[in-house]
């Protein structure tokens, strides 16, 4: 066990601060190591080995320095701005470390007492401050033991959770009847599992994905192939459907399950900041966490709603305490960005700790289009013009030269959007300039205006990525009324690559992964990724695919196609009145759809999805379709009820897709083909085609839900008979050219 660890586990004291404080590079701390080093004596070791053991317990670690002559251990750590506003909780640390060596120092070379010394150096300013200490041996070796000891028994009682946990798993049978098609399902990712290789697997609804996956990983944690499980989900409904999973595993198997939930639905107090002096449940947080930490990990399952029991008993934070319970849970569910973001949680957690990590990615299509949103960076004109009002006279000419150096390009422009081969090199040295001085601002940086600290994480996020710019990504200028500067990501392959590479079986399943290319080209997966093609449980007798080929959605021929799409509901709903969803391209589409049935047959109700919907609303939505009434639901393909809606039986027996659910086509989309095509030689399916059927798939995989479901889906455009749309559609369809 390396001190540090050891010493993080027992010895963190004090408050919670999150305070920005701008640490030294690596690079600058090994330099700073080095020039203390050589103001010392000849007497003075660096990086002195030690070892020594408690019990059964091996305790190692390197001293920074030890000076024989003087007897006297040091613990040098470097740093930048105000010592005095360091947390204290990092200085409890310090000094935890430090004794620790000075124990084993005392030990090894019989010493009777020894000083025992931090020394802050300031990478800035060169000059060190030496807090030093003098301890009786008796007094340091008793602090080791008693670390140990502390240690010791809480690492015996995870070998012990380890050790039932993995019998309970090992025995584990599946909780009901075994699919085919999940059975099928199951084997892949338990291969996939053991062998430390990753899967693509494509699974119609209704075969049972949730547990279809989780089980055969939970199988191969039991079999000690697995540390850790992440369950990442894009949408609540799919983590709620994880949690529900593991709810009826975790009891008997003793399961530690955790749910992440973002900072901001969480959060007690959104107006302070985290640190002591503003937050009550970050003022003693550390010293309140082992009492919190031990009655959540009793509970087994740590869904949101229990941590936040557990915290409010404890009087802690419980989006910190969610993050400190990650590392002693055993599987962790939570949004895709804990592991694939540019600083995600999760992924540097299970690098610290040498997890070998299985990850499923559940409806993992959506896994491209949140991963360019993470590599992706803007700056607004309008912010840039907040964030100088408001922000203090040091840092107002920093941002007014980045505003220059953006605006230079701006009204170099010729057309309001456009291109550029990169971030000029004057406008990285200006955001350069921005940037350290309000990192030098640091110990301030609390008390800044909403806008100046908004705008310093833009530009870190933009300064980075541009620093990483390659063909991947583009950088845009676009100017209409305020101009807004992006580094745009089109191909994530290269950010997520080392995510796959560091992990020890990545599961990607959904619905729609046709085809497999289009997704390791974009993910960045490897070559040797398995893929599978789960049969649908459905058979083809459940659900009538309608091609209409009569009518087309093409902007240029809306006008002409509301009428007969119209005419097209109302007969199908005549033949078989029920519930049905009608998806087209736009809520401007939606609208002019749903007048025309009110024209036409105001007999039968229709519920229209409005922009920006609350949660309540789509709820309110989705319960107008119940079992036994009769209703046109109309909203907007891709939007909120496209995916990830479950209507079973008679509350959804059909579907109408007026769209081929192309992007829109604009200056954005249409860069993205260009270089789409430079990539993979694929710009238009790789930009347009691909992304719109799965959407349409997506959307129309809301009919049949269970092996009783009976349906009908109609898809509205002539492009639906090409056959390289045909192509992509499930294979256990089996579509018509519609009667007329
Ligand atoms: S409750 Fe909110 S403000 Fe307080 S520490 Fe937690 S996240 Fe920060």
């Amino acid at each position: 066990m390396a001190v540090r660890v050891l010493c993080q586990f027992t010895a963190k004291r004090g408050d919670l601060d999150l305070r920005f404080t701008p640490a030294p590079s690596a690079r600058e701390g090994i330099a700073g190591h080095l020039i203390v080093a050589g103001r010392r004596g000849r007497d003075y070791e660096t990086e002195v080995t030690l070892e020594d053991t408690f019990d059964s317990l091996r305790v190692r670690g390197r001293a920074d320095g030890y000076d024989s002559k003087e007897r006297r251990v040091d613990e040098c750590k470097t740093y930048r701005g105000d010592l005095a506003r360091m947390p204290d909780n990092h200085r409890a640390l310090h000094w935890a470390q430090a004794k620790m060596y000075g124990a084993m120092l005392c030990r090894k070379h019989q010493l009777r007492e020894l000083r025992v010394a931090l020394v802050y150096y300031d990478v800035d300013t060169e000059h060190e401050t030496v807090l030093a200490e003098t301890h009786p041996a008796e007094a340091l070796l008793a602090f080791f033991d008693e670390h140990c000891a502390q240690y010791a028994a809480w690492a015996q009682s995870e070998l012990a959770h380890k050790t039932t946990r993995n019998q309970a798993l090992q025995a584990m049978s599946f909780p009901y009847e075994f699919y085919p098609a999940q059975r099928q399902l199951a084997e892949s990712v338990y291969r996939a599992a053991v062998h430390g290789e990753h899967l693509l697997a494509q699974a119609p609804t209704g075969v049972g994905k949730t547990l279809g996956t989780l089980f055969p990983m939970l199988k191969a944690m039991g079999a000690k192939k697995i540390d850790r499980i992440f369950y990442l989900a894009a949408k609540t409904t799919g983590r709620e459907l994880a949690l529900h999973a593991l709810h009826a595993l975790a009891s008997t198997m003793k399961l530690r399950v955790l749910e992440i939930t973002a900072r901001e639905k969480v959060c007690k107090y959104p107006d302070h900041a985290c640190h002591g002096e503003s937050c009550p449940l970050a003022k003693r947080f550390y010293d309140r966490l082992p009492g919190a930490r031990a009655e959540a990990l009793e509970r087994g399952v740590m869904d949101q709603k229990t941590i936040g029991a557990v915290a409010m008993n404890h009087r802690v934070c419980p989006y910190f305490l969610s993050q400190e319970l990650a590392r002693w849970s055993d599987v962790i569910i939570g949004d895709y960005n804990y592991y694939f973001d540019q600083s995600a949680f999760l992924y540097g957690l299970a690098q610290e700790q040498g997890w070998r990590v299985g990850v499923l990615v559940d409806e993992a299509h959506n896994l491209v289009e949140r991963a360019r949103r993470m590599y992706s960076a803007s700056i607004a004109t309008e912010s840039l013009k907040r964030a100088k009002k408001e922000a203090p006279p040091l840092l107002r000419n920093v941002i007014e030269r980045v505003g220059k150096e953006f605006q230079r390009l701006a009204n170099a422009q010729q057309a309001p959007y456009q291109v550029y081969e990169q971030a000029p090199k004057s406008l990285m040295k200006a955001l350069d300039d921005y940037i350290s001085k309000q990192s030098a601002l640091s110990d301030q940086a609390v008390l800044l205006p909403e806008p100046v600290q908004d705008l310093f994480f833009d530009a870190l996020s933009f300064y980075s990525l541009a620093e990483e710019f390659a063909e991947h990504s583009v950088f845009d200028v676009t100017t209409p009324d305020y101009a807004t500067y992006t580094i745009r990501n089109i191909v994530p392959a290269p950010f997520l690559k080392l995510r796959f590479a560091n992990s020890q079986s990545v599961v990607l399943f959904s619905a729609t992964l046709t085809p497999r290319k289009f997704y390791l080209d974009l993910l960045g997966l490897p070559d040797t990724t398995r893929w599978l093609d789960v049969e649908s449980p459905f058979s083809p007798e459940q659900l009538e695919v309608q091609l209409v080929q009569h009518i087309s959605t093409r902007y240029q021929h809306r006008d002409n196609s509301i009428a007969p799409i119209a005419e097209l509901i109302v007969k199908q709903f005549e033949r078989a009145p029920g519930n049905y969803l009608v998806f087209a391209s736009s809520f401007d589409y939606v609208a002019r759809i749903a007048e025309q049935l009110d024209r036409i047959a105001p007999q039968i109700p229709n519920r229209l999805q409005h922009r920006q919907m609350t949660e309540s609303e789509r709820k309110e939505f989705l319960d107008g379709f119940a079992a036994g009434s009769q209703c046109i639901g109309l909203a907007v393909l891709g939007g909120a009820f496209g995916e990830g809606v479950d209507l079973p039986g008679e509350r959804m027996i059909g579907a109408f897709i007026a769209t081929l659910g192309l992007p829109q086509l604009n200056e954005i989309t249409e860069q993205m083909r260009l270089r789409m095509d430079d990539l993979f030689g694929a710009g238009y399916d790789y930009t347009y085609l691909y992304p719109g059927l799965h959407k349409v798939i997506q959307a129309a995989g809301r009919v049949i839900r269970t092996r009783e479901d009976r349906g009908v889906v109609y898809l509205i455009d002539d492009r639906y008979t090409r056959p390289e749309v045909r192509e992509l559609l499930p294979k256990w369809w089996q579509p018509r050219r519609e009667r007329r």
